[in-house]
This record gives structure tokens, C-alpha cells and sequence, in this order.
């Protein structure tokens, strides 16, 4: 008995160690397993970093090609996809306009109804009045007479807030400037015709009409003393209102919703429309830079599966890469990504299918958490995408993936703004004197100016900082102190009532 209880008593205790035994293994290999997922998923984030690297070589290149494309599309008509436009703006404001002017502004997610009051002499623009409105959605694929109804009405009712302080002179017509952000053919400053709609809009009988036309006729239809002065798109008003300010300013760039430059060139390196050109030897050129593209943007799998899946594919490749309306589903398809390669986000990932459910602004919450625990991403991991506990070390993989898509965004932007500098003799290289004066013994760079817009370069900050840094990078500190990037709040719409102003009042000063 006594040797069968010993027995017995080992034998319970073996069977024990054995269990144990087994629980332990399952531990390891759990934890195995787990650290072996945790390495896959780092690996897709290395991967895409390495694919969106822009060390400063790179975006020389960069530079280079959209100086190159910048030529070619200039030389003749789909000479590159860089479409080049001409915006027969010859003139730009000087400060020595004076009087009411309005401004209308369509093309992005609002819609604004502006009045500017100017006194000669670069004054301040004083309590510009100015009226933000979202854009009925019904009216977007509605009929021409509607949506231009629709703004005229608008119009009116804000000229008839003003009270009769501000009634035009004797048969004189209010003038407006209008900005379209769409692609316009334009014959002249005060008219073009719509290529077509992009952004959401759909609205068959506008494509191939004159625009100014059609605003004119709803205006006429509600008897408003008033018409169309100037028809700009968004880069162009900001141009102007930028040059109002500040005579250095040459160019302009849009990084809102979508991305967009323009810049003032010389009428000789127009070449696709010699001899139309005249008066002032100069004319602002809109690049509808969202379209660039070239071999040596680093573009990843990501970016290829965005492009086909979207409505426009093989189109606007720059700007898929840059602006607010993809930065978030990017960093989306690198997080679902990273949730099929693994359990890290666990099981239910079904949120993350859905295409644009990350705004960009979203994406700068979580990139700007700076929490120690990341609450920010937890919370938009939790509310927007349904995932919830993630671990710290999760949501800093997270964070990552919104810095590598928004510095690449950021630097590439800030490369393209070089293309235009260097085309314009001003980024300090070439041996052609056009961005230098001569200042007492050895060449001074001249001072450049741009005029920027957009929530992304406004409100993210650090995409500013990216965008600034790059700059500096790739001119170096030296160069790069001539170079000034300069916000311009609602620059797009109040750019365009100057610009009206600059058009009417007579004896302007050519550019
Ligand atoms: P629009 O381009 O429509 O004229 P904005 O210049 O205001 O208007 O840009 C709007 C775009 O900027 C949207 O795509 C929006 O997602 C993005 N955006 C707005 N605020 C922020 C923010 N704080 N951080 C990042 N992106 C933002
Ligand atoms: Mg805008």
C-alpha cells in the first residue's frame, strides 16, 4: 500500500510536470507566433517607408522633371501633362486699386460670396465682407440655369445685406471677379469655356459653354447691376491677392482638397501661342500641376491600387500623392494592410474596407497626438474605424504610417514648388541672370515670393514644417532665405475681387 501510494504520488506528480510542460510550450509558441506577426507587420511598415523615401537627390530629380515638364507644355497644346493653361491675366493687382469690388468663389467644398472696399496705396483690406456657404449637393448634378440661379440669388441677397451705402454709380455694373476651379479654356480675362467638371460635379449643359456667360445671364435674370469682370481659377486669385500685398510674389500654390499652382511667365517662353500675346510681356500661367507626373516620384503598391480604383484613373498623379482628398486613404490601405498581415488591430477590420472613411484631418489629429498614452489614436481608431484596445506600440505604428505619407506629400510638394522656381530662373542654379540682380560687387538672389492656400498647408502643421524644411533642403539655407512662402487667407475668392479691380480701373501699371 505504502509503496503503491509512493508510486501512485510520483506518478501524480510526473503527470503534473507534464502538464505543464505542455502549457508552457503553448505560451512560447504563442509568443513566437505573436512576435513573428509583430515582425511581419513591421516589415510592411519598412517596406512602405522605404517605398515613399525622398532623400534630396531624389527630389531634385523631382525638381528637374517638372522643369522639364513645365517647358514641354508650354511648347505646344498636350505637349505634356502638365496642361499649362493661359489665363490671359497680364496684370496683376499693384496696390493702387481703389473702389467696391466683389468676388465670388466655386470650386472647392464651399462656396463663398465676398466684397473688398480699396483705397490705393496697398491698403489694408478692411473688414472684407465675406459669406461661406456649403454647395447643395442636389444642385452639383443639376441643370446649368439651377446652379447658376442658385449663385446669383446668393449674390443678391448678400448685395442687399449692404444696405444702399454701396449702390453702383449711374449705369455703371458692379464687377465681380469670379473664381472657377475648374479647367477653363480661356480666349480672354473675362471668359472660358468649361472642359469639364471635376470635384464631384456633374452638370452636363455647362461643359463647352462660356462660364462668365452663364453667371451674367442669371445676374441679368434677377435684374443685379452687376457682371463678370474677371474669370480666374483658385491659383490665379491667390496670385493676385498675393502681388496686391506684395509686388515679389510670382507664383502661387493651392493644397487644399486638391493641389494646384500657377506662376507668372514671360510671353517669348510661351511658345504654343505665339503672336496672341501682347501688352504686357508677361502672362499668368496655370500649370494644373495635380496632373504631373514623371519616373522618379516614389510611388508605391498603395498608390497604384488607389489610382486604379478611382474614378479618374492615370490621371491627376501628383496630386493623388499630396492633397487632402487622399493623404487618409493612403494611410488606410497601410493599416488594412497591416490588419491582413496580422492580428494587431484583431479581428474586425471591416471599417477599414471603407474607402475615404479617413479624412485628412484626421489623419493630423492622430500624427499630432501628443498624449503619452496616443488617446487621439485611440479614440479615432475606436469612433472611425470600430477597433478597439489597441496597445500602445500599435498605435505608434499607426502615427508612423501618417508621418511617412504626409512627409512624402509635403517634401514632394515642396519639390514641385522648386520645378517652378528653377523655371523661373530663381532657384539659385543656371547660369542664365533672369533670378539674380546685381548687387555691388558679387550677384545677389532676388527676392521670390508664393503665395500659398489650403487647410492642409494652413492648418496641419506638420505638413508646413515638412513643406518648409524641404524647401530648405533642397536650395540649402542660403538660397532658400530668398525664398518666401506667404499664406494667403481666402486668397482664392478676395484675390479674384482685386483682381476685378486691377481690370477696371484704367492706367494699371503692366507687370
Ligand atoms: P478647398 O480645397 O475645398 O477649397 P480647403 O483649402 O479648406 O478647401 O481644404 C480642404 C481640405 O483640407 C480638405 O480635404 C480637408 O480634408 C483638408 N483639411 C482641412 N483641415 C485640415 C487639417 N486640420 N489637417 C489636415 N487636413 C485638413
Ligand atoms: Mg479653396
Amino acid at each position: 500500500m505504502g509503496s503503491m501510494g509512493k508510486v501512485l504520488g510520483v506518478g501524480l506528480v510526473v503527470g503534473c510536470a507534464v502538464a505543464m510542460c505542455v502549457v508552457a510550450g503553448t505560451m512560447v509558441g504563442k509568443r513566437v507566433k505573436s512576435r513573428r506577426r509583430w515582425t511581419k507587420v513591421v516589415k510592411v511598415l519598412e517596406e512602405f517607408e522605404e517605398g515613399c523615401a525622398t532623400p534630396v537627390e531624389k527630389l531634385r530629380q523631382v525638381v528637374d522633371a517638372m522643369a522639364v515638364e513645365m517647358h514641354a507644355g508650354l511648347a505646344s497644346e498636350g505637349g505634356s501633362k502638365l496642361k499649362m493653361l493661359l489665363t490671359f491675366v497680364q496684370n496683376l493687382p499693384n496696390g493702387s486699386e481703389k473702389g467696391v469690388y466683389y468676388g465670388l468663389d466655386l470650386g472647392g467644398t464651399n462656396f463663398r460670396v465676398l466684397r473688398v472696399q480699396l483705397g490705393g496705396q496697398r491698403s489694408a483690406i478692411l473688414e472684407p465682407g465675406v459669406e461661406r456657404q456649403p454647395i447643395p449637393e442636389h444642385l452639383m448634378t443639376s441643370t446649368s440655369e439651377e446652379l447658376f440661379d442658385f449663385i446669383a440669388a446668393s449674390l443678391q441677397k448678400f448685395v442687399e445685406k449692404e444696405g444702399n451705402g454701396s449702390v453702383a454709380l449711374e449705369g455703371k455694373l458692379r464687377e465681380l471677379g469670379f473664381t472657377f476651379s475648374f479647367p477653363m479654356k480661356q480666349a480672354s480675362v473675362s471668359s472660358g469655356i468649361l472642359i469639364k467638371w471635376t470635384k464631384g460635379f456633374s452638370i452636363h449643359d455647362t461643359v463647352g459653354k462660356d462660364v462668365s456667360e452663364c453667371l451674367n445671364q442669371a445676374l441679368e435674370r434677377r435684374g443685379l447691376d452687376m457682371r463678370v469682370a474677371v474669370l480666374i481659377n483658385d491659383t490665379v486669385g491667390t496670385l493676385a491677392l498675393g502681388h496686391y500685398h506684395d509686388e515679389d510674389t510670382v507664383a502661387a500654390v493651392i493644397i487644399g482638397t486638391g493641389t494646384n499652382a500657377c506662376y507668372l511667365e514671360r510671353s517669348d517662353d510661351i511658345i504654343k501661342c505665339q503672336g496672341l500675346l501682347t501688352t504686357s510681356g508677361a502672362m499668368v500661367v496655370n500649370m494644373e500641376w495635380g496632373n504631373f507626373w514623371s519616373s522618379h516620384l516614389p510611388r508605391t503598391s498603395y498608390d497604384i491600387e488607389l489610382d486604379s480604383e478611382s474614378p479618374n484613373p492615370n490621371d491627376q498623379g501628383f496630386e493623388k500623392m499630396i492633397s487632402g482628398m487622399y493623404l487618409g486613404d493612403i494611410v488606410r490601405r497601410v493599416i488594412l494592410k497591416m490588419s491582413q498581415e496580422s492580428d494587431v488591430f484583431g479581428l474586425s477590420f471591416s471599417k477599414l474596407l471603407t474607402p475615404f472613411i479617413l479624412r485628412s484631418p484626421l489623419i493630423a489629429a492622430m500624427h499630432e497626438d501628443d498624449s503619452p498614452d496616443l488617446r487621439e489614436v485611440a479614440r479615432i481608431l475606436g469612433e472611425i474605424l470600430e477597433i478597439g484596445d489597441v496597445p500602445l506600440k500599435v498605435r505608434k505604428l499607426v502615427v508612423k504610417v501618417c508621418d511617412v505619407v504626409t512627409r512624402r506629400a509635403a517634401r514632394l510638394a515642396a519639390a514641385g514648388i522648386v520645378g517652378i522656381l528653377k523655371k523661373m530662373g530663381r532657384d539659385g542654379s543656371g547660369s542664365t541672370a533672369s533670378g539674380k540682380v546685381k548687387g555691388g560687387s558679387h550677384t545677389k538672389m532676388r527676392r521670390t515670393v508664393v503665395a500659398i492656400e489650403g487647410a492642409l498647408y494652413t492648418s496641419y502643421t506638420l505638413f508646413r514644417e515638412y513643406l518648409n524644411d524641404a524647401i530648405a533642403d533642397i536650395l540649402g539655407e542660403d538660397i532658400s532665405s530668398h525664398v518666401v512662402l506667404k499664406v494667403m487667407e481666402d486668397g482664392s475668392g478676395m484675390g479674384a475681387a482685386v483682381l476685378a479691380a486691377a481690370y477696371s480701373s484704367s492706367g494699371q501699371d503692366t507687370l
